[in-house]
């Protein structure tokens, strides 16, 4: 058997790879390519994807395809077989450099929000070689970007490299004003992790709820939830460690760095960590380990929920997006220095963040915005809708010494003066801890904790890069081709502090008095729903600072509200109408069934206030609810198609369609709980969380 290290990556068509099978110059040629995005000459193309191919076929590929993402969130693929036709009648495989830089996949079936009825129908896919090329079930996959014929971008991971493209040019301006003149590129870096449920695949099959929307729409509390806290870090069952160590095995195989696991907080729930890279290859990998864990878990009997909230009254599930910014001499710029002049570096990277994080607060929460993570944010798990950073005590210190030129004292006890030529030394690694930021510095990088479990993480980090990007400017900006430097520094980074500090939050976010204080005292966006974060993207200001850096188009942008708001409309939709199927036929049979079961029971003969009796009069009352809340449902379900304009499909859903989806499940819930195990149509909670 292959040991771990011979199998790392043993299906990625990376750099070791590369070196070894590229000729020396189309290797050189690459790497400029893929370091600097210089153009490939098509010939070199051809060499290249001539190596690609060859290796693919020694792997066992036998076709290939144009790996994208486009705006439905999870990946596309058309499988192509490298056979061609040959002269003799035979066949032989092969791949050439024009089909590794492009394909032409039928657009028409993607969501594009509109940019189909302005723009031709027919759409392209381009290779994108700063993501490496690997094999899944014998398909050679290459990373490509989805556009339009007319170049709008109908994908995610297109604004994503544009924006990793802006926040380079940006960080690199403010480099050079601190002198370094060797650093020729930054990158943003990326480790998610994960969280995802398994339940056995038997009783997920019993479930309509799960099977066509991912999540549970009914289901009574169990007698034991996640009370005990007894779940997490718990010890791991044979049957999830045997799907774990096949995750693993197949992730490394593909080149991810999947490193810790763990149980998580509420029971059946787990975590996979993976090793930072940069965040284009980062959120390849993510889209990849989500497909693979539903794979795997398969194999195992099991089904890996990805939802946000498969479970009301139960954690839901998110991904927390670890982001730093480095260079290509190896400096991480979010890492305090060891001199002060280091140090302002990095506090001007600091204030940057905290400055993008205020302005643009509304484009980070509706870049996670969708119906699933609405039952998460806010809801005393997750962190609020409200977006705040985490700074920790010391660093606060130091930014509140610094705005108001006070004297700090530190870890050290010894009182100094803050100015941009005398900075503290920090401790390296802040050890509090805050579970409950949606925005937390981490001593070294900053961990967005909005992100839903099921999304791709790409959006955020555009909008990250991008608010990030903006203030990077407009530092550079002020600060460029200045005399008298320090001083101008030190000014600025106290005028962003004074302007900013509101958007630092050291305290518990899931407090409702901290709401309070950030709404009304602070100021802070509040946006609880959907509907209400999505919209934002058209502010004046958001689509100014977008186009400046050249992340989105406005048409774009447009598109990506649409496609969006549709997403959500269609998904709370799917959800009612999944219950009113569940209800109609599987629910009132199984009360009607039991009722008439007890009437039977004793021949007919039981009376009112006998157990029977009474029982059917609870369960006759409670049967009688559900129908009257299931036509309401059903007449709110049918008036769903009236509206023209989708923001108003999206608010009546919201304001209408789920307060009746919950008002006819609590009716149903209470029915479970005092109907006989043996007429409940499905599984309950108790079987699908303890079930493994
Ligand atoms: P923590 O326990 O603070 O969450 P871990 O070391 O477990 O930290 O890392 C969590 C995730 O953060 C991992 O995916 C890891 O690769 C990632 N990470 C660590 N350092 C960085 C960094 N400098 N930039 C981006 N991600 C990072
Ligand atoms: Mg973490």
């Amino acid at each position: 058997m292959k040991s771990t290290v011979d199998c790392f990556a043993s299906r990625v068509f990376d750099d070791k790879v590369m070196r070894e099978r590229l000729p020396g110059e189309v290797y050189q040629a690459l790497q400029q390519t893929i370091n600097d995005g210089a153009a490939l000459n098509p010939q070199l193309a051809d060499t290249v994807a001539k190596a690609m191919c060859a290796w693919a076929i020694e792997n066992g590929a036998t076709h290939f395809t144009h790996w994208f993402q486009p705006l439905t969130g999870i990946t596309a693929e058309k499988h192509d077989s490298f056979i061609s036709p040959s002269p003799d009648g035979r066949v032989i495989m092969e791949f050439s450099g024009k089909e590794l830089i492009k394909g032409e996949p039928d657009a028409s079936s993607f969501p594009s929000g509109g940019l189909r009825a302005t723009f031709e129908a027919r759409g392209y896919t381009a290779w994108d070689p700063s993501s490496f090329a690997f094999i899944k079930d014998r398909v050679l996959c290459i990373p490509t970007a989805f556009c339009s014929y007319s170049g709008e971008a109908l994908d995610k991971k297109t604004p994503l490299l544009r924006s990793m493209e802006a926040l380079n040019r940006q960080a690199l301006r403010i480099l050079k004003l601190f002198g370094n003149q060797d650093v020729r590129h930054v990158s943003t870096n990326v480790g998610p992790e994960q969280e995802y449920f398994l339940i056995d695949r038997e009783l997920y099959r019993q479930r309509r709820d799960l099977v066509y929307t991912g999540r549970t729409l009914f289901g009574a509390r169990p007698p034991k939830g996640q009370e005990l806290d007894d779940h997490y870090f718990g010890a791991i069952t044979p049957r999830v460690q045997a799907y774990m160590e096949e995750l693993n095995e197949e992730l490394w195989k593909l080149g991810i760095f999947a490193k810790t696991e763990h149980n998580e907080v509420a029971p059946a729930q787990h975590e996979l960590a993976c090793i930072y890279r940069t965040a284009n290859a980062a959120t390849d990998n993510n889209q990849l380990v989500m497909e693979i864990m539903k794979k795997v878990a398969e194999k195992h009997g099991l089904v890996c929920l990805l939802h946000e909230k498969p479970f009301a009254g139960i954690n839901g599930s998110g991904k927390h997006n670890n982001w730093s910014l480095s260079t290509d001499t190896g400096i991480n710029l979010l890492s305090p220095g060891d001199t002060p002049q280091d140090n302002a570096q990095f506090l001007l990277f600091l204030l940057a963040v905290i400055e993008g994080v205020d302005e643009y607060q509304d484009l980070l929460r509706l870049s996670v915005a969708s119906a699933a993570n609405d039952h998460r944010l806010g809801a005393n798990e997750a962190p609020p809708a409200v977006i705040s950073v985490f700074l920790g005590e010391e660093l606060t210190e130091v930014i509140y010494a610094l705005e108001t030129d006070s004297e700090y004292v530190g870890s050290e006890r010894s009182p100094m003066k803050l100015g941009v030529d005398i900075l503290p030394v920090f401790p390296k690694d802040t050890t509090d801890r805050n579970r409950t930021s949606p925005f937390a510095f981490t001593g070294n990088k900053f961990e967005f904790r909005m992100v839903g479990s099921s999304d791709s993480i790409a959006c955020p980090n555009i909008m990250l890069n991008a608010a990030v990007a903006e203030s990077l400017r407009r530092f550079a900006d002020t600060l460029e081709g200045v005399k008298d430097f320090d001083q101008r520094l030190h000014a600025l980074m106290r005028e962003t502090i004074t302007s900013h500090k509101r958007i630092i939050f050291n305290g518990n976010g899931y407090d409702d008095a901290w709401i309070r204080e950030a709404t009304v005292k602070r100021g802070l966006l509040n946006l609880r729903t959907t509907p209400d974060a999505l919209p934002r993207l058209l502010e004046e200001k958001n689509i100014r600072m977008l186009i400046r850096h050249g992340i989105f188009t406005e048409a774009e942008l447009h598109s990506r509200l649409e496609t969006q708001l549709e997403n959500y409309v269609h998904t709370v939709e799917i959800e009612a109408r999944t219950m009113s199927e569940m209800a109609w036929k599987e629910i009132l049979p199984a009360i009607s069934a039991y009722t008439a079961s007890l009437a039977a029971g004793r021949g007919g003969k039981e009376t009112a206030d006998s157990c029977e009796g009474r029982l059917i009069k609870k369960l006759s009352a409670l049967e009688e609810q559900v129908m009257d809340r299931l036509e309401m449902l059903d007449a709110a379900i049918d008036e769903t198609e009236s509206f023209r304009e989708l923001i108003y499909s999206a608010a009546y859903v919201r304001d209408k369609l789920l307060p009746c989806m919950a008002s006819l499940r609590e009716s149903c819930d209470r029915a479970e709980k005092i109907t006989a195990s043996e007429y409940w149509p499905f599984p309950t909670y108790g079987e699908l969380l303890f079930g493994i």
